[in-house]
């Protein structure tokens, strides 16, 4: 059986089956292999249980023709693929619309989104609770989603605009946080739930779905 080991500090050993139905096993750094793989064994049942309903999870990538779904805002929205729009992306609060294109032009619109409705959010928390950051820059890396560097810059992943609003505020609160607390003591998860007393829900909105906004 393949897996990726993950060695650390840890003192159990644990598995899991990751979005893309591969197992991941995380050990203490120096329990031997022998252990390890017997461990792995008895617990195949789990596992094969486990990645064949990972493996019915994993998104279809879209193809962008008409009637594909995609997300703004935590809705899905239709795309129609007609010759009266050009090739640029557009979007009527109800449809997105081109004669032709793909993941690029999709980019392209979810970080303009990004920087109109998620920005100014990030300005009104910074001003309200007086968290002073340097530069924000807009990323899309994979299984990032912000970040906050030692001298307050900022970057955010424009693919949350996929998600609701709540989960974008969120972030954006929880990176604010971090120019004042630089790691995830309880202080810091205090300051958080000062500014943002729902942030549970959409912390776990992110874990659980956040696979769905890479799906491009
Ligand atoms: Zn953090």
């Amino acid at each position: 059986m393949n897996y990726q080991l993950i060695r650390s500090k840890r003192k159990t050993l644990s598995l899991q089956i990751n979005n893309n139905a591969e197992l991941v096993v995380r050990a203490p750094n120096r329990l031997s292999v022998n252990k390890i793989e017997q461990f792995i064994d008895e617990k195949s049942n789990w596992i094969k249980k486990k990645s064949q309903s990972s493996q019915s999870n994993i998104l279809k990538k879209p193809s962008y023709i008409e009637g594909e779904k995609f997300l703004y805002l935590g809705s899905e929205y239709s795309l129609s693929v007609n010759t009266t729009h050009g090739k640029k992306l557009g979007f009527d609060g109800q449809v997105f619309s081109f004669n032709a294109g793909g993941k690029q032009e999709f980019l392209a619109w979810y970080k303009a989104a990004f920087k109109k409705i998620a920005l100014p959010r990030l300005e009104y928390y910074a001003k309200k609770y007086h968290l002073n950051y340097s530069q924000v820059r807009l990323k899309n890396q994979k299984t990032l989603w912000g970040s906050c560097s030692g001298t307050n810059n900022i970057n955010l992943n424009y693919l949350l605009i996929m998600a609701p609003m709540s989960v974008i505020d969120y972030v954006i609160v929880h990176e604010l946080c971090h120019t004042i607390h630089k790691n995830h003591s309880k202080d810091f998860w205090h300051l958080v739930e000062q500014i943002f007393p729902n942030y549970k829900a959409d912390k776990s909105w992110l874990k659980k779905n956040g696979h769905k906004l890479q799906n491009l």
